[in-house]
């Protein structure tokens, strides 16, 4: 087969001017054309307001043969050699109990999707509820205000990123295929067949539930057993090995369940998790992360600066964005971009207030958001305790939940800025607009009660003076991006884990037979990287251990 790159195109709905490209490239018939399948696509916006999708496709032709003698000296065409994902041989040692995987974010998910489909029959534990009710519980709490510490926008099946975007971009490598498999794994189970070759792949809160409940349905057709509303409470061990778990059921009954195979998958929020496990003796290191707002924009203003017209956005969706500064020791940078979405009330504790983003399959709110982040170094943290990131996160939150009594905290920019470089020249306009920004007001987009206040106080001077050279500094790269007007809110703290858990290349951490995976582990920082880390822990138990009778 033949792999055609940097094939370009006039951006269409439907690949529509794809195979007229294909042929005349190769310099054959459209009929001469048996196969074709696209690798990659993007949008080429250099031109703007000109704009093109380009594209990696592979072809299977009449004469493939010929063609590439033809074409030999043009290096945009080559052999077509897919990588393909291989998942590995079962190995020689018994289990005599099933696999426990706790924690049903995408890490869990997916080992445990592997695991069962391999006849290893796991035992899958989640704190949260299942999907479906978990919906009505995240509903509930953004429209009363009154969290539930079980099943939030942190905490039940799915985990973290199931009210989100839904991006699936990761910066991993692919080297072995892993990362596609990942996302066939999404398509088998539901997700649109594009997600497999465009560039920015992105799912959307109301698509995401359907795929979690399609796979865990596959892991219990295929004999693993799933347990919502069961926490991870204690892990017992024998000479530096784990021999069983002790979980909690609804009512509050412990259990003791034996295993000699832990997937901890429980992610960067389970606080309580970290504390138990590394009170057991689990070795556990800090971790530098990024902390900062959630911006907000009229995504006609975003639409216009990247694509150099409105009308683009109506083939193209709504435009991403994505900036980043350095300056001096410190990065600023966006982070979980979410096109026409909406800002949410992400907290998972009382007393404490995160926020995050989220949109739907359409990305049709009037607003982009995204985090505007400031690298956070763990010289920044109360102490050197292991877990004192999460100290720190913590004290920013609980910063944020008093502000406004639990409602997120928003603040215009220009008062924001004015207050931190201690000027008096706000110039926040009044005037409502739904496109423009500079001089014009636009209304919030929330999921969940917000109220206006002074945002100076969560972080230290340090931190908002970087936040506003980097809003600055992005100013040159999409007009208006510091404009008074943008709406920010606080605080955005869960970008990933201050904690790190060691684990050798077997991927056990210092107790054998624990398996730390995802982002709670440190290993991983979105919903595929994080899918990619679950399979990856479920190869490892797969080399090493032969399924169960
Ligand atoms: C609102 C929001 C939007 C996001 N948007 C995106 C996006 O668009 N794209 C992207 O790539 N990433 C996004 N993310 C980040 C992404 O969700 C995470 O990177 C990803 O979910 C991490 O996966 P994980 O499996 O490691 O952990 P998690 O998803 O955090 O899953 C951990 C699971 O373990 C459970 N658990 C914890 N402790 C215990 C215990 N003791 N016992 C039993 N169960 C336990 C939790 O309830 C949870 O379900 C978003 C996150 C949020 C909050």
């Amino acid at each position: 087969m033949i792999r055609i790159d940097q094939l370009k195109c006039a951006p269409s709905k439907d690949d529509k001017g794809l195979i007229k490209a294909v042929s005349r490239k190769l310099g054959i018939r459209k009929e001469d054309i048996l196969e074709l399948g696209i690798i990659r696509k993007s949008l080429d916006a250099r031109k703007k307001p000109e704009l093109f999708n380009v594209y990696s496709v592979w072809v299977r032709t009449v004469n493939d043969e010929k063609i590439l003698k033809k074409l030999r000296k043009d290096a945009s065409v080559s052999v077509f050699s897919p990588v393909l994902y291989k998942a590995p041989e079962g190995g020689n040692e018994k289990l005599t109990h099933r696999p426990v995987i706790t924690g049903m974010g995408p890490a869990g998910l997916f080992c445990a999707y592997e695991l069962a489909l391999r006849g290893y029959k796991p035992l899958i534990i989640e704190r949260g509820r299942s999907v479906e009710e978990r919906k009505n519980d995240v509903k509930r709490f953004w429209e009363t205000g009154v969290l539930d510490t079980i099943s939030n926008v942190q905490f039940g099946e799915g985990g973290a990123g199931t009210f989100s975007d839904g991006k699936l971009a990761t910066s991993v490598k692919d080297k072995d295929g892993r990362i596609h498999e990942v996302l066939k794994i999404f398509s088998d189970n539901g997700a649109p067949f594009d997600i497999l070759y465009e560039q920015m792949p992105h799912l959307g809160t109301d698509i995401l539930p359907g795929i979690v409940k399609s796979i865990r349905e596959k892991i219990i057709e295929n004999g693993g057993e799933v347990r919502f509303e069961t926490k991870l409470t204690g892990i017992a061990m024998n000479e530096g090995r784990v021999v069983s778990v002790t979980v909690t059921d609804r009512e509050g009954a412990p259990e003791e369940i034996p295993c000699e195979v832990l997937i901890l998958a429980t992610g960067h929020s389970a606080r309580d998790t970290y504390k138990m496990l590394y009170d057991n003796g689990l070795k556990m290191e800090q971790k530098p992360f990024a902390a900062g707002f959630r911006v907000q924009h009229p995504q006609k203003m975003i639409n216009l600066d990247r694509y150099g017209s409105y009308e683009a956005a109506e083939l193209l969706g709504a435009s991403p964005y994505k900036v980043t500064a350095n300056f001096e020791d410190r990065g600023v940078f966006s982070f979980c971009m979410c096109p026409g979405g909406y800002v949410v009330n992400a907290s998972s504790e009382e007393g404490e207030l995160c926020v995050n983003g989220m949109s739907y399959s359409g990305r049709d709110s009037a607003n982009a958001n995204s985090a505007i982040v400031v690298s956070i170094p763990v010289s920044e943290y109360p102490s050197d305790h292991p877990l004192a990131g999460i100290e720190y996160q913590r004290n920013l939150e609980k910063r944020a939940y008093d502000l406004a009594q639990g409602r997120i905290p928003a603040q215009r920019y220009g008062e924001f800025k004015d207050t931190v470089i201690k000027t008096e020249n706000s110039t926040v306009s009044s005037e409502s607009s739904d496109d423009g920004c500079r001089g014009e007001s636009f209304e919030p987009v929330f999921k969940g009660e917000y109220e206006w206040c002074d945002l100076t106080g969560i972080f230290n001077e340090k931190i908002n003076r970087l936040f506003v050279d980097g809003m600055t500094s992005f100013a040159h790269t999409i007009r208006n991006f510091d404009a008074p007007e943008v709406i920010m809110a606080g605080v955005e703290s869960r970008t990933s884990s201050p904690v790190r858990i060691p684990r050798d290349g077997n991927m056990e951490s210092s107790i054998s037979g624990i398996y730390p995976l995802g982002e709670g582990a440190g290993y991983a920082g979105g919903i595929t990287s994080a899918a990619a880390d679950g399979l990856r822990g479920a190869e490892s138990v797969i080399r090493k251990y032969s399924p169960l009778k």
